[in-house]
């Protein structure tokens, strides 16, 4: 099987009862793209655009990222692109995007907060994005990071879709956004779970801090739970819910993710086939088991543990 994954694309992501789960990769570049497909990414599920622009001193012109953009879709013809606008701030500054100084940056004007106070560089990147899109054939989706409230989510949207996106979600990386999955995914066409801020955020632990480390484990069940809220809401409306955080590139972890609702996952290319084959060896039904075992545990070691205690032994 090893072999066969070297030269052959992979078989799409899907359960041991034939439900299709789509694993999609985690990019920050074009480049890297064809090296995501021969890993089998049936698609990309998060894109970081602000890897393009670490080193810009000014924002980039409409025509300079359309032309990024486009390498990108190109390569994926047919195939889900989920490009994420812009986030700035905290762990990823960007010059042409810099906050004031800030007592507590991943706290503060990040993510679409600060492209909200520059509005004429997230219409750019719309724009450079709307072009490529026409230009190829590629199925581009676009999110925002850092959405905490209804209102944001409108904005976001509602200016995506005045400047010619088609699909237009949110990343859910705040507890606030998973507590009100119900009525982001009421206005969004999608959410994409970003387990690293969400963990973060509802842990209350700097994830570039090594003294709380050990708080920054997306198996606690507090976060899972938020997971849960999100997954529920998706279901209950028909919108896709994914994950484009570290959480979905561990195997025993993507089962549970399945288990409450994630409709897709995303990962750095080299998890995929672990992944493929863990979601391989199990049914609906035990990922939901899993799902509910990891819940009900007091820590995320227990979280852990009592998800594989519930995995149907691979045969
Ligand atoms: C996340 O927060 O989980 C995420 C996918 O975004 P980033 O790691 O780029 O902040
Ligand atoms: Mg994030």
């Amino acid at each position: 099987q090893r072999a066969a994954r070297a030269d052959a694309p992979a078989l799409p992501g899907a359960l041991a009862d034939g439900t299709p789960i789509p694993l999609l990769a985690n990019l920050g570049s074009a480049a890297a793209a064809p090296e995501a497909a021969a890993l089998g990414a049936e698609g990309v599920g998060l894109f970081r655009t602000e890897f393009l622009f670490l080193d810009a001193a000014e924002a980039p012109s409409v025509d300079a990222q359309q032309e990024q953009y486009t390498r990108l879709l190109a390569a994926f013809p047919g195939r889900k692109v989920v490009v994420r606008v812009l986030d700035a701030g905290a762990d990823k500054p960007l010059a042409f995007l810099d906050a004031s100084e800030e007592p507590n940056p991943a706290l503060g004007l990040r993510g679409l907060r600060s492209l909200r106070v520059s509005e004429q560089i997230l219409r750019d990147q719309l724009t450079a994005l709307a072009r490529a899109d026409a230009a190829t054939d590629a199925r581009l989706e676009v999110m925002a990071p850092m959405v905490a409230t209804v209102e944001e989510t409108r904005y976001f949207t509602g200016l995506a879709r005045e400047l010619g996106i088609r699909v237009a979600g949110v990343m859910v990386e705040t507890p606030a956004a998973a507590l009100i999955a119900d009525r982001i995914l009421a206005v969004a066409d999608f959410a994409s779970i970003g387990t690293n801020d969400l963990t973060q955020y509802t842990m209350a632990a700097d994830r570039l801090l090594g003294s709380v480390a050990g708080l920054q484990d997306p198996w606690h069940p507090a976060v899972l739970r938020l997971i849960g809220e999100v997954g529920t809401a998706g279901a209950v409306l028909g919108k896709p819910v994914g994950i484009c955080g570290e959480a979905a590139a561990d195997p025993l972890l993507a089962a549970v993710l399945v288990g409450l609702g994630a409709t897709s996952l995303s990962m750095s290319p080299s998890a995929l086939a672990d992944v493929r084959a863990s979601l391989a060896g199990i049914t609906r039904d035990d990922a939901e088991r899993m799902a509910k075992a990891a819940l009900a545990a007091d820590g995320a070691a227990e979280a852990r543990a009592a998800a594989a205690s519930e995995r149907p032994a691979s045969g």
